[in-house]
């Protein structure tokens, strides 16, 4: 399986959490956080980029022993462990109010979402079973008609259109002072295809949604999180190639 362009190792890697650290229902993965823990051994940071409110991302984060920066929210809130503050980029409340108003017109659509809005800070999130062709046309004729609708196969986001997590990772790159053409990005959802497409190289877990194997450079043979130890034994191949 060649995982990687040949000779080319990268200088820090962006996973995202739900389903690609995790099996398809959520279930964090052991040996994938075992392989996250080689990485930052052999010194190339983690990033987190997931749509995970940043409560329950920085546990992770904190419990698997990282150091790298954290990508919550789609973009929409971003956190370094060297920074004073996290950076939030948009409030939620245009989101959530928008939410509201799809539960008045359609009274089948639940606005108060998943158990996650309680923390959440940038956005909002309507329960993934909900109709998204429903939501996405209604949303599209209303006073929200900016919000963007993206489906990450574990809920609905709302969210301002600024925010993904390809344009996150480029402003924590920025402050890094690393080239997004040292960055891999690992994932397994549309919300994964903007920083897909700004990585220097991406990879997508075995996925049922085309368009993301489709984007990625590489495809995994292996179903979601059983793809992280592999590729990982890939990168510290090289990493240590090159130390010698
Ligand atoms: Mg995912």
């Amino acid at each position: 399986m060649e995982w990687l362009p040949p000779g080319w190792c990268p200088r820090i890697v962006a996973f995202d959490i739900d389903g690609t650290l995790t099996d398809e229902n959520k279930r964090l993965d052991m040996h994938a956080v075992e392989a996250l823990r080689q990485l930052e051994d052999a010194g190339i940071p983690v990033i987190l980029a997931t749509g995970n409110v940043r409560a329950i991302t920085y546990g992770l984060w904190r419990f698997i022993g990282l150091s790298g920066p954290i990508c919550c929210e789609n973009g929409g809130v971003l956190w370094h462990p060297d920074w004073d503050e996290p950076l939030v980029r948009a409030s939620g409340e245009e989101a959530k109010k928008a939410a509201e108003w799809l539960q008045s017109q359609h009274s089948e659509i639940d606005a108060r979402g998943i158990q996650t809005n309680a923390w959440r800070e940038s956005e909002w999130c309507l329960f993934k079973d909900e109709d998204l062709r429903l939501v996405t046309s209604s949303i599209k004729e209303s006073d929200w008609s900016n919000l963007d609708v993206v489906r990450t196969g574990f809920a609905i986001h709302l969210m301002e259109p600024h925010l993904s997590k390809g344009s996150g990772l480029e402003l924590i790159l920025k402050r890094m002072g690393i080239e997004a053409s040292e960055l891999l990005s690992v994932g397994d959802a549309p919300n994964d295809l903007s920083m897909f497409a700004m990585s220097g190289w991406s990879v997508a877990v075995g996925t049922p949604f085309a368009d993301v194997r489709d984007a990625a450079d590489v495809v995994s043979p292996y179903p979601n999180s059983a793809t992280i130890a592999p590729l990982v034994d890939a990168i510290l191949a090289v990493h240590s190639a090159q130390e010698l």
